[in-house]
């Protein structure tokens, strides 16, 4: 008996408890005419818009299967529904990801399944009404589309594709978000998400080689529109001037310094991110991701690299291969696909992200790192659902949580995990993720930042956390507006690479 001790409490999963339409009528601001019109969608919500949604919905079902298999496959197990961050901080019952997928589902039943059409009320089947409509805008455009519900289903039903699906959807008969569309008409008008000409970037950029050399004595440049460059990066708009993004850009512009590579930002495509993929609009996703095609053949480089961005590597890795002819598995089937495929250098991996570029140099003995200047931070790392879940990085599986880590780990002394609960592929999104990056949903940003931030306090008090590292804008843009709302630094967060620019030892001046 004196042998036997008690096992150690487990951590009770704390279910939070409904608050029905608790944001209801919360959803973000409707895209105007000239908006959703310069993106070739309808200005407003179409006067036949019940039979236009209902033809579309029609559509995507016979263009992608996966959509049917979701609309079919759910048994209503309930392993998803606590599994979002936006259900856990706003306690919502239609912010389940279960009850998310059923606004789409019910309608789906009633009017292409059988036993919808006869016996709706039987089958939870529904007519498209407009409050329907309204709830469905509502809804959709509170999911960041972060898929980590679809972890933990034993279907594996993507709630992301079918919120893509039903934005896709509300798009068609005029019915968009104003953030993500007029992001969206930026990126084709002036070439990025903030919609900064030429010009200024330069200017940015010229300023940031003065306070480079003031900081450092060395010439690091930042350049632009360099013809026969090796390397062409991609990166998010954010990474010319917010903060803490800038810093992150000042770190790969010193990898590319220190290791002597010769590379180059294009004022025509300077964005990474792809707002495409967050309304499901193939058109768009394909029409963005063009840009930078153009781009790396217009410039004549080797190699694509990406800066820190979550989703924009997702779309990267994911389907630039099909979309440009870019990356694994890519069938260069049309004229600029087999140019670019013919102009670039195979024995690197097209594209890369930056972290894989730092790392290989890493592991070439071709950077040199002073980690103590990275001694003030004790660092943690918060996963982005992006690439988390939706990319790899590296030759084996599990790159994407490794390689990041890897690179923190040479440059610093001090870096500690956070619950992996929240890790890897079980991230939390930051609460901002999938278009939702607006002020208008601040609320639910705040509220859906919570499962991350009691983590984050969580390594503070047992810790000493004082830095949380990610490489991804939108997390970067969001952590540091709801931080303080939640007593915390906004400086406390940053990116892997800001990290690399303090440690790294540039050579002789
Ligand atoms: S926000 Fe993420 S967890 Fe929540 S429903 Fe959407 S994909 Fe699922
Ligand atoms: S875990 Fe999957 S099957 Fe279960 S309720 Fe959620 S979506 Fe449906």
């Amino acid at each position: 008996m004196a042998d036997i001790t008690a096992p150690a409490y487990r951590v009770i999963p704390l279910i939070p408890a409904l608050k029905p339409g608790a944001m209801e009528g919360k959803g973000p601001f409707v895209a105007g005419e000239k908006l959703n019109e310069a993106l070739g969608f309808p200005g407003q919500l179409v006067e036949d818009w019940h039979d236009r949604a209902i033809g579309k919905m029609g559509d995507l079902l016979s263009r992608y299967r996966s959509l049917k298999v979701f609309m079919d496959a759910c048994v209503h197990c309930g392993a998803c529904s606590d599994k979002c961050h936006y259900f856990i901080g706003t306690q919502d019952p239609k912010n389940m990801p279960v009850a998310r997928q059923d606004l789409l589902r019910s309608v789906y039943r009633r009017y292409f399944t059988l036993p919808g059409k006869l016996f709706p009320k039987l089958v939870g089947a529904r007519d498209l009404t407009r409050e329907v409509l309204d709830e469905w805008y509502n809804y959709f455009n509170q999911c960041s589309e972060c898929r980590r519900c679809s972890v933990f289903c034993p279907y594996g039903i993507d709630t992301a594709e079918i919120t893509m699906a039903a934005r896709e959807i509300l798009d068609t008969v005029g019915y968009g978000q104003k953030y993500s569309n007029e992001i969206i008409g930026k990126v084709h008008k002036i070439g990025n998400n903030l919609g900064l000409p030429g010009p200024a970037l330069r200017d940015t950029l010229e300023g940031l080689e003065e306070d480079v050399k003031d900081a450092t004595g060395f010439d690091v440049r930042f350049p632009m529109d360099v013809k026969g460059a090796e390397v062409l990066l991609i990166t998010p708009s954010a990474d010319f001037f917010a903060e803490p993004h800038i810093d992150s850009l000042i770190g790969y512009a010193k990898v590319f310094h220190a290791t002597g590579t010769s590379w180059t930002l294009s004022s025509m495509s300077s964005e990474a991110g792809n707002f495409g993929m967050f309304i499901g609009n193939y058109d768009q996703l394909r029409t963005i991701a063009l840009r930078i095609r153009q781009a790396a053949l217009e410039l004549g480089v080797k190699r694509i690299v990406v800066g820190e961005c979550g989703h924009a590597w997702r779309v990267a890795y994911s389907f630039w291969n099909t979309l440009t002819g870019v990356g694994e598995g890519a069938d260069a089937n049309d004229h600029f696909a087999q140019m670019l495929q013919k102009q670039l250098d195979h024995r690197y991996k097209q594209p890369a992200h930056i972290c894989e570029f730092t790392w290989d140099m890493i592991q070439d003995n071709r950077l040199t790192f002073d980690k103590s200047a990275n001694d003030k931070h004790i660092i943690t790392f918060h996963d982005s659902c992006n690439v988390a879940r939706g990319s790899r990085m590296g030759d084996l599986p599990g790159g994407q949580f490794e390689i990041p880590r890897n690179i923190i780990r040479a440059v610093a002394n001090n870096f500690v995990e956070m619950a992996p609960s929240t890790t890897r592929e079980q991230t939390f999104c930051c609460g901002g993720g999938g278009g939702l990056l607006t002020d208008d949903l601040l609320e639910l940003r705040v509220k859906g930042a919570l499962p991350r931030m009691e983590v984050l306090q969580q390594a503070v008090d047992e810790h000493g956390v004082n830095f949380m590292a990610t490489i991804c804008a939108i997390c970067k843009a969001q952590f540091t507006k709801i931080m303080p709302i939640y007593g915390f630094d906004r400086k406390m967060v940053g990116g892997v690479h800001q990290l690399v620019s303090n440690a790294i030892q540039l050579g002789p001046k």
